[in-house]
């Protein structure tokens, strides 16, 4: 039950002064929390949070107001000068004047009657609003508030101005979450006091009174402490939620897997090449988790082209020793296909039962597969979605290992996890999330990192070429194609559209024929599987030089003695997704380039980033670099998009609580773990009050 002190903020909004069904729908879109089916609550209103203020603690006088200022200024209403009758394009004016001079207030469409009530002849007022100079004479239209003098207090000197969504006012919103603030009750404090008093925070109530209430345009920044401190809060609330949920996952399991080694060492015995000392320390940790019999929820983090594949080999070899079996997901087929590819000669020198599960497998090829993981005769299977079907069963699946896991929802890992008794399981990424980053996507999953290549890797040369040197770059081509290098050439679409002119692959493909006939390939994504296989085998066994691609070799595709990487239009790609392609090559001992074409004009992120491209091939760089260009783009565009599944915090600017939140977390879960202690009931409402309350529920089931 949730605790009754919630009970005033947790609220339908339309319970709210002013707020009825249709302004209650035009506020929801302006409220940051993920509503899904419910309606929105008093609470939601909180942390709609202003993107800007209006200052207006500027007080010249009349005479002294500078054209397009925004001023308050203390009058006295002198007289009105209604528009004349029937007439009504001439404005109402209303004049008044101080020390320093004379202002006429303008309003257009008035009512004479409102006019009268708020601004009495004789008397004193303030207004605030916009100045303008109109023949040298001074006026303000429709000024943004009036109020008697001794009502001057109550005028908001820094005024914040929240995100606004069609038809919705200023004021109705305003209205709105001033009501939700008075509804705030006194809290307990959930955080711990030296921390808060380390980085200057408020209080919760303290911090929203700041924000919502600005004495001082800081007061509303980002980064200032009232931000911060709220920013804490929603990070907190996310890795306690996260952290809950993970003891509760692990709380299912309890099955320790341990080897004798007898197909590890098959497996290592086969293998071309010696692991890499992050490798075999990474693998050490699996071995370690797997033998634990708390369930393992590892992320297995390394740039493309560290070796993952392999490090999951054996770890899947590990599990079948230990008695099970194990699965490995790849989000797209071609990936499923080449890890197969991988797999299958290495696994079957160690006698292992490979298969593999994708949407293709049709008829008797299918229905053995399914069988034998039922059986237990496969031991390992490698596929795509496929997997999840309900079709699928395990005779006893003990690891689940997903490639590429970004592509893949938090839904399909659960989906997974339940084809097995709590599987244990491991997540490789080759996109090198920042940490922050991890904290948010993966919550408290354990990291093991390769960070060094295989070695004899070559760096890869990087160059940037405009389109309309393409003839240049076709010529160098010829010449590497006749030394018998291989080439990606990436374009970003496969059909031309009228809107986007991009040249597609199919385009591409045809202009690049002519030149190069039978040495030259095309896959892309509406391609039949049958054809993509073709076209991939052709490229790797080198019957083609040249392989026309769109995006669909993004992931994880191993060729490794293609050399030379084109991305056509590498100004609409991210950084992420460039470094990812361009990870395709520079994989053998060869040297190898990546050629970025480009069109011309370059916008001033494009620049950045394909410059960023040209000066690293650090996998962290990159993306951390990626991460402040985007958050640039963010400044520079509206402040209310914010970071996916936050509310409050910005990952671009609150990255350093985010760690301590994780830390702090785990601390508290330690000594506390149902949440039962004062500072625990009182994180009970945080969790609340961000939407975490799921995890409240688990405490109680146990
Ligand atoms: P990714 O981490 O991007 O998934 P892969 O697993 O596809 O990388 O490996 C990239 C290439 O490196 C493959 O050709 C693989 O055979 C090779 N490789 C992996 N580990 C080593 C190693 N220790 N020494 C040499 N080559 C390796
Ligand atoms: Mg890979």
């Amino acid at each position: 039950m949730r605790p009754s002190v919630l009970d005033p903020l947790f609220v339908p909004i339309t319970s709210l002064a002013g707020v009825g069904p249709k302004v209650g729908t035009l506020i929801e879109r302006v409220v940051p929390a993920d509503l899904g089916d419910r309606p929105a609550r008093a609470a939601d209103l909180l942390f709609v949070l202003p993107n800007t203020v209006i200052d207006r603690r500027n007080r010249p006088g009349i005479a002294l107001s500078a054209e397009g200022q925004i001023v308050t200024l203390e009058v006295r209403v002198d007289r009105h000068q209604p528009p004349p009758r029937g007439n009504r394009s001439v404005p109402y004016r209303v004049y008044a004047h101080d020390d320093t001079g004379e202002i006429a207030l303008t309003f257009f469409h008035a009512h004479a009657a409102y006019l009268q009530k708020m601004l009495p002849e004789g008397e004193r007022v303030v207004i605030s609003g916009r100045m303008e100079w109109f023949n040298g004479r001074p006026t303000m239209v429709h000024p943004d508030h009036i109020a008697p003098i001794d009502e001057a207090e109550g005028l908001p000197l820094v005024e914040p101005v929240y995100p606004l969504t069609a038809g919705l006012s200023a004021k109705v919103l305003r209205r709105a979450i001033g009501q939700a603030l008075g509804r705030l009750p006194e809290f307990p404090e959930w955080q711990d006091d030296a921390f808060m008093r380390r980085h200057t925070f408020p209080s919760f109530g303290d911090a929203l009174a700041r924000i919502h209430n600005p004495k001082d345009p800081l007061d509303v920044a980002v980064e200032g402490s009232a931000w911060r401190r709220l920013a804490y809060d929603e990070f907190l609330a996310g890795q306690v939620s996260l952290a809950l949920v993970r003891a509760k996952i692990r709380r299912l399991s309890g099955r320790p897997l341990v080897g004798d080694g007898r197909i590890v060492e098959k497996l290592r015995e086969a293998l071309p090449y010696k692991l890499t000392p992050s490798q075999e320390f990474a693998l050490g940790e699996i071995n370690a988790d797997l033998a634990d019999p708390e369930r393992m929820l590892r992320l297995l983090q390394g740039d493309v082209g560290s070796g993952k594949t392999v490090v999951a080999l054996l770890a899947m070899g590990r599990a079948v020793e230990a008695g099970g079996q194990a699965a490995l997901m790849a989000p797209t087929e071609i990936l499923a296909r080449q890890h197969l590819s991988t797999i299958a000669p290495l696994a079957e020198k160690a006698g292992l039962r490979v298969a593999i599960l994708t949407g293709r497998e049709k008829g008797r090829e299918r229905s053995e597969t399914l069988e034998g993981l039922t059986s237990g005769a496969i031991d390992i299977v490698v596929g795509t979605h496929a997997l999840f079907q309900e079709t699928v069963t395990f005779h006893d699946l003990v690891l689940a290992v997903v490639d590429e896991q970004h592509r893949f929802g938090v839904h399909q890992r659960l989906a997974i996890t339940a084809k097995g008794d709590a599987p244990d399981m491991l997540v490789m990424t080759a996109t090198p999330i920042p940490r922050t980053l991890v904290l948010t996507a993966f919550g408290d999953m354990d990291v093991s990192k390769l960070t060094e290549k295989p070695a004899g890797r070559q760096p890869i040369r990087t160059v940037t070429l405009p389109l309309e040197r393409l003839d240049e770059l076709v010529e160098r081509m010829r010449d590497a194609v006749a030394e018998g290098q291989k080439i990606y050439w990436i374009c970003p679409l496969v059909e031309e559209s009228e809107e986007i002119k991009l040249m597609s692959a199919e385009d591409r493909f045809a202009s690049l024929k002519p030149l190069f006939g039978d040495r030259i390939g095309l896959v892309h994504g509406r391609m039949k599987g049958a054809e993509k296989d073709e076209a991939m085998r052709a490229f790797k066994q080198g019957e083609t030089r040249i392989l026309i691609a769109t995006t669909v070799i993004e992931v994880g595709v191993d060729v490794p003695d293609a050399t030379i990487m084109v991305i056509e239009h590498a100004e609409r790609f991210g950084l992420a997704q460039l470094h990812q392609l361009r990870g395709r090559v520079g994989r053998g001992d060869r040297s190898s380039s990546c050629v970025l074409l480009y069109k011309d004009p370059l916008g001033e992120t494009a620049k950045r980033r394909l410059s960023v491209m040209r000066e690293t091939e650090d996998g962290f760089r990159i993306a951390e670099e990626d991460l402040k260009l985007r958050g640039e783009g963010e400044l520079l565009g509206t402040r209310q998009s914010g970071t996916p599944g936050f509310q409050v915090a910005r990952i671009e600017f609150h990255a350093d609580l985010l760690e301590a939140a994780r830390d702090d977390a785990r601390l508290i879960l330690s000594r506390d773990p149902e949440l039962q202690s004062e500072r625990g009931q009182a994180l009970r409402l945080l969790l609340y009050l961000f939407g975490r309350d799921e995890a409240v529920r688990l405490l109680r089931a146990g």
